[in-house]
């Protein structure tokens, strides 16, 4: 089977964990510490707390910025479920911004519109709490605007960068950009800590809160024990922080890695029908998924292609989710493929083709020889 993806684990993180595991201190010891100094100062941020996964970062990102019920956050169309789920846990909406359609990133103008819109009604306006972009398959979004749109407004900006540890946008790193910036280390992104998550600022009030939020509500500078707040436990053990630790030290041999494998499957598909990720020259791109989007007209094949592949040895899967269809969304908001109708589209056309570091260039040929075939 050539698999779709597969984390890069060598001796060292096995013996790391096993270090951790012989000491006794399972949790909230000296590991955790420094798997969050090493996201820090790799982002370049002024502080980063270390969470049980990527949902719980973006989840405690919008319990920091005080979203409520009733509250709105506009939010990309096209993503993993959670980014819009933890709107709704906190008992918040989403307001889905379409999709720029080659990106697959946030559109800028439609959320220049959107947001124009919601802010000329008075006490709509006052529940606009946020903006969550998304920073799809490793690409960053138009930041630049999108930033401009969200200023010019006040709204702050979370932005969800679980794929784009590492990836850049004019020379500035994600999660730079908004007031907040949440990573996910889970097996398929460009680290991994098994389970695992970072949110990283500037901001020292959100930054407390949030240390305060995923333990219990404890006050992490408070000397003696002090619970300022209703807390949840989505502490990150150190189990896992010392895999990610010397995750963090391959990082940039990692993403060169998969930046090689991307032009070679660029190559293959030159002079085909299928279309290569759009690559934005503003934006380092770090390729945690190599996506490949199908002709409109085979669009309709894509379940039986990815089968087809499956059964030829060769594990593929969808890019990701177009939200608003998704049942719960549908029903409670009645959407339409109108809301949205590029990130509509866009969802059943792409295919995710196998990429990581054991991943061989014959390999990469099998699998794009095959696509192609099964696309004529
Ligand atoms: C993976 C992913 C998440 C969720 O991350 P977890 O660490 O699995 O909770 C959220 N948003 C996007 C865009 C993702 O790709």
């Amino acid at each position: 089977m050539i698999r779709l993806s597969k984390p890069f684990i060598e001796e060292e993180e096995i013996d790391a964990v096993s270090e951790v595991l012989k000491s006794g201190n399972l949790i909230q010891g000296a590991r955790v510490k420094e798997f969050e100094a090493a996201i820090q100062s790799y982002s370049g941020a002024k502080f980063a707390v270390a969470v049980s996964n990527c949902t719980a970062a973006l989840h405690l990102s919008l319990l920091s910025l005080n979203v409520q019920a009733d509250d709105l956050v506009l939010v990309s169309s096209f993503s993993w479920p959670s980014t819009a789920n933890v709107i709704c846990l906190c008992g918040a909406h989403p307001v889905f911004i379409d999709i720029n359609p080659r990106t697959f990133n946030m559109d800028a103008n439609s959320l220049r519109r959107t947001l124009t819109s919601l802010m000329s009604n008075n006490s709509i306006s006052k529940k606009v709490k946020a903006i969550i972009p998304v920073h799809t398959f490793g690409q960053m979004a138009d930041m630049i605007n999108i930033m401009d749109v969200a200023k010019n407004f006040g709204v702050p900006v979370i932005e969800d960068a679980a794929c784009a540890l590492g990836a850049e946008y004019r020379n500035k790193k994600a999660g730079r950009y908004g007031e907040i910036g949440c990573f996910s280390f889970h097996p398929r992104k460009a680290i991994t800590t098994g389970e695992g998550g970072m949110v990283v600022t500037d901001n020292e009030t959100i930054y407390r809160y949030i240390r305060a939020l995923r333990n219990h509500g404890l006050d992490s500078l408070s000397l003696t024990p002090k619970f300022i707040i209703p807390g949840y436990n989505y502490r990150l053990s150190d189990i896992h922080a010392a895999l990610g630790t010397i995750q963090m030290s391959k990082i940039d041999t990692l993403i060169e890695k998969k930046v090689q494998q991307a032009k070679i499957y660029n190559n293959e598909f030159q002079n085909s029908s299928i279309r290569s990720p759009y690559t934005d020259e503003d934006a380092k791109h770090v390729f945690q998924s190599y996506v490949v989007k199908l002709d409109q007209d085979m669009a309709t094949e894509r379940t039986s292609i990815i089968r087809k592949l499956s059964d030829s040895g060769i594990q593929t899967t969808i890019g990701t989710y177009h939200m608003p269809m998704l049942e719960y969304f549908r029903i409670r908001y009645n959407h339409t493929p109108d809301t949205c109708p590029e990130s509509f589209k866009v969802e059943q056309s792409l295919v995710s083709l196998p990429l990581h570091h054991e991943l061989t260039t014959e390999e990469q040929a099998t699998v794009a020889e095959s696509l192609k075939a099964l696309c004529q």
